[in-house]
C-alpha cells in the first residue's frame, strides 16, 4: 500500500462564519480502508463531501492520483459515494439501479450486462436483478447501493455511515461482508462511522476526529494501545486516566507520582512535569497480593456482569475509582475486599503533558 491515491492538504471549511474543518491533512494509499471516526458534528461528512466534490474547501487542496481536483465537480472525479439512506431509484429494479451510472457513461449494452451480473455476484445478490427496491430487506438494499457505487470501478468509494440504519446483528454481518468485498475489489474505501467497534473491526487506519481536526491517525492497534491524547483515550475503549507529576526520568522510563501512589511509565519526560496516564480497563489486574514491583492499594466497590465481561470498580486510597474489565464472570473478591491493583508499565500511555486538565 505505497501509492498515495488521495491527499488532503490543510483543508479548512467554514459555514456561515463557523469553522467546521481546521486544517485536515492526510495521505491515503491505494487499497486502504480508512475510517473517519468521531462524534456527531465533528466534520466527518463535510470532509467526505469535500473529497467527493460536493463542497469546496475555503483553504487547502484535494489531490486525487497526484492531480489537483479541489475545484473539479463530482462527475469529473473517479469517486463514488454510498449514503446511509441508500438513495436507490424506487421506480427502477435492482439491475437498472446498478446499470444507471454505466448507461450515463454510455457503456456498451453487453458490457453493462456483464458488469452488473459480476457485481451482483460480488454482493451476493444473484437472482435479485428484477426485484424492485421495495421488495428488498434493508441489508439487501444496502448491498444494491454498494453494487451501484462500485460498478464503474471508482478509485475511491466514500461510505457515509452505510450500516447506520441496520440492526446490530445485520450490521456485524455486513461489516464482515463489506470488508471482504473491499479486499476483493481492491478499491480504496473511506468510511464514516461514530461506532468505535465498527471502526476497529474494519479499518486499516482510523482517523479520530474532534471538532474539525484529526486528533490521531493510525492502525486500530496503534489508536487503541497508544492513544496520543486524552480525547482519543476516552473516545475509544474504556480508559482510566491518572494524573500525576514526573518524579524521575532515565533511559526511556519515568516515575510518575499520582495521588494514589507512584507508577512507572515508558518514555522520557521532564522532572516536575504534569502528565495524564491512561491505562485500559482490561489491562488492570488485582489480588490480595501483587507481584513484586508496582501496585496500588484499593477497595472493591462493585462488580457487574454485562455478558462476557465482568466490570469491577475499585476505589483507590486517593478516592479515585478505577474501572477494570475481565473475561472471568466471577471474581474471587466480593465488594468491600481490600486488594492490590497492578498492571504492566508497558500498557500505561502518557496521553497529556503540561498543565493540569481543567474539568
Ligand atoms: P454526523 O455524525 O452527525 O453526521 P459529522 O461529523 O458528519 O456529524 P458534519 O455533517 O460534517 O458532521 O457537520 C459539521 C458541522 O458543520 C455541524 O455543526 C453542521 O451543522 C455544520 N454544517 C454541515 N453542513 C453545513 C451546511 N451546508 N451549512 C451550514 N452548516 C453546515
Amino acid at each position: 500500500m505505497e501509492e498515495i491515491i488521495l491527499s488532503l492538504q490543510n483543508i479548512q471549511k467554514s459555514f456561515d462564519g463557523q469553522g467546521v474543518l481546521h486544517g485536515i491533512d492526510v495521505d491515503i494509499y491505494r487499497g486502504e480502508f480508512v475510517t473517519l471516526l468521531g462524534p456527531s458534528g465533528c466534520g466527518k461528512t463535510t470532509t467526505l463531501r469535500i473529497i467527493a466534490g460536493l463542497e469546496t474547501p475555503d483553504e487547502g487542496r484535494v489531490l486525487l492520483n497526484g492531480a489537483d481536483v479541489t475545484h473539479l465537480p463530482p462527475e469529473k472525479r473517479n469517486v463514488n459515494t454510498v449514503f446511509q439512506n441508500y438513495a436507490l431509484f424506487p421506480h427502477m429494479n435492482v439491475q437498472k439501479n446498478i446499470a444507471y451510472g454505466l448507461k450515463i457513461r454510455k457503456a456498451a449494452r453487453e458490457d453493462i450486462q456483464r458488469r452488473v451480473d459480476a457485481v451482483l455476484r460480488q454482493v451476493q445478490l444473484e437472482g435479485f436483478g428484477k426485484r424492485m427496491p421495495s421488495q428488498l430487506s434493508g441489508g439487501q438494499r444496502q448491498r444494491v447501493a454498494i453494487a451501484r457505487a462500485v460498478v464503474n470501478n471508482p478509485d475511491i468509494l466514500l461510505l457515509d455511515e452505510p450500516l447506520g440504519a441496520l440492526d446490530l446483528q445485520l450490521r456485524r454481518q455486513m461489516q464482515t461482508e463489506l470488508k471482504s468485498l473491499q479486499r476483493e475489489l481492491g478499491i480504496t474505501f473511506i468510511y464514516i462511522t461514530h461506532d468505535q467497534e465498527e471502526a476497529l473491526n474494519m479499518s486499516n487506519r482510523i482517523a479520530v476526529m474532534n471538532k474539525g481536526r484529526f486528533e490521531q491517525i493510525g492502525t486500530p492497534e496503534n489508536i487503541y494501545e497508544h492513544p496520543q491524547s486524552r480525547y482519543v483515550a476516552q473516545f475509544i475503549g474504556q480508559a482510566n486516566i491518572l494524573e500525576g507529576v514526573v518524579e524521575q526520568s532515565t533511559n526511556g522510563c519515568s516515575l510518575v507520582k499520582t495521588q494514589a501512589g507512584s507508577m512507572t511509565v515508558l518514555g522520557d519526560f521532564s522532572v516536575g512535569e504534569h502528565v495524564a496516564v491512561c491505562v485500559r480497563a482490561e489491562r488492570i489486574d488485582y489480588g490480595d497480593t501483587a507481584p513484586e514491583g508496582f501496585h496500588l492499594p484499593g477497595t472493591i466497590s462493585m462488580h457487574s456482569y454485562i455478558g462476557g465481561v465482568l466490570r469491577t470498580l475499585i476505589t483507590l486510597g486517593s478516592g479515585q475509582e478505577l474501572l477494570i474489565t475481565g473475561a472471568n464472570p466471577v471474581s474471587l473478591y466480593p465488594a468491600g475486599s481490600q486488594v492490590e491493583v497492578f498492571w504492566d508499565p508497558q500498557v500505561a500511555s502518557v496521553v497529556e503533558r503540561g498543565a493540569p486538565h481543567e474539568a
